[in-house]
Parts: C-alpha cells; sequence; structure tokens
C-alpha cells in the first residue's frame, strides 16, 4: 500500500498497515515483555564516583537491535521534552532555537503531521534520517530503551515498541551494546 505524502514537509504520513504494525506491535511485544520480566530486559549499577558501569542483570532474553529508519514507533510521535543540555549541544549544532524548540512545552518541535521537525525521508533508499542525528536530544539516543532509576545509581532498563528490535542482523544488547550506545546518554539524563 502506497503511503501518502504531506505536501509541505515531504514526509509519508502512517499508512493503514503502518498504523496496523504499530498497534500489533505494541500488543505482542508488551504481552512478550510482560510474560517473561515484566517489560524489564536489564537492571544497570553504575559506579558512585565515575558512573561508569559497575554491574549488569540481563533478564533472559537475547535481544538484538539494529533501526530499520521506518519512523514508526519514533519521530512521528511528537516531539521529546528537552533538557537544558540538548537545547546547547542542538545551537552548538548550528541550529536556531526558534526552528526546533516548542517553548511553551519545552519540547522539539513537530510539524504538522507529527513528525520531528529533523526528519528528513531519503526517497530513493525510502528510508527515514535524522539531520541532528550527531546532536540529537538525550531521549531520542536512548530510544528505544526507556530507564527508571530504581536508586541513586541503579536503573531499570525497559524496551518500548520497535521495529529494530529482535532483527537478525542487530547488535547483540548486551553488556558491551549499553556501554558503547547508551551510557552517555544515561549519564546525562540523570547525572548533568
Ligand atoms: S528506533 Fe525503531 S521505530 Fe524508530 S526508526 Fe529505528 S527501527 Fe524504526
Amino acid at each position: 500500500m502506497e503511503k501518502s505524502t504531506c505536501p509541505k514537509t515531504g514526509l509519508k504520513r502512517l499508512n493503514e498497515k503502518d498504523k496496523r504494525t504499530r498497534q500489533q506491535h505494541q500488543l505482542t511485544s508488551g504481552k512478550q515483555h510482560a510474560m517473561e520480566s515484566n517489560g524489564k530486559i536489564a537492571e544497570i549499577i553504575l559506579e558512585p564516583e565515575t558512573h561508569d558501569i559497575k554491574h549488569i542483570k540481563f533478564y533472559g532474553r537475547n535481544l538484538r537491535f539494529k533501526c530499520k529508519r521506518c519512523a514508526i514507533f519514533c519521530c512521528k510521535l511528537g516531539g521529546p521534552k528537552l533538557a537544558f543540555k540538548d537545547v546547547e549541544r542542538l545551537k552548538k549544532g548550528g541550529c536556531r532555537e526558534t526552528e526546533f524548540l516548542d517553548a511553551p512545552h519545552g519540547s522539539l518541535k513537530n510539524t504538522a503531521s507529527g513528525s520531528c521537525v529533523f526528519l528528513r525521508l531519503d526517497t530513493e533508499k525510502d528510508i527515514y534520517r535524522c539531520e541532528v542525528y550527531s546532536n540529537r536530544p538525550t531521549l531520542c539516543r536512548l530510544y528505544p530503551f526507556h530507564t527508571e532509576r530504581t536508586g541513586l545509581n541503579s536503573f531499570v532498563l525497559e524496551v518500548m515498541p520497535c521495529k529494530g528490535i529482535s532483527r537478525r542482523s542487530g547488535e547483540p544488547i548486551n553488556e558491551k551494546f549499553i556501554h558503547a550506545h547508551l551510557l552517555d546518554a544515561l549519564n546525562d539524563m540523570f547525572f548533568q
């Protein structure tokens, strides 16, 4: 089924198939995780001084992740809240505050279709790209993971609905993965 395109932004709107995929995925991944680990995939404890990883306990599953750049569950769902550091990082990267900041809500602006202002469609490859990827906000750097603080230096890691989870070609979600992709964002979010 063809996706219709917003005439203003050039972004593809979610078609019925994408909407169904989103709903089904939300239902099935929710059930799966609820059965296996109550939604949690790991518990992380950080060193109190350095905030490096001290200990991680994983809950059973051999999860993998590789982003499909579909934007179905993330960049079309409304802009995330921005921390002061997120705003500064985007400005240092050359973005103007008026371009990206939804000031009354303290969040990233959306287009009329609900997509992030920095989301662009690569029409040749039929994938989405983020125009500010290396300076993207902390919550975007963490997606598709969600962290709950359970103590001063301890966190629970949960996985959100995402088409990139459990792809065979994905990177295993293990300590190396958390170190490489999530630790800085976790530190930015809770310690700085
Ligand atoms: S994070 Fe998940 S939902 Fe978002 S673009 Fe990547 S695969 Fe799609």
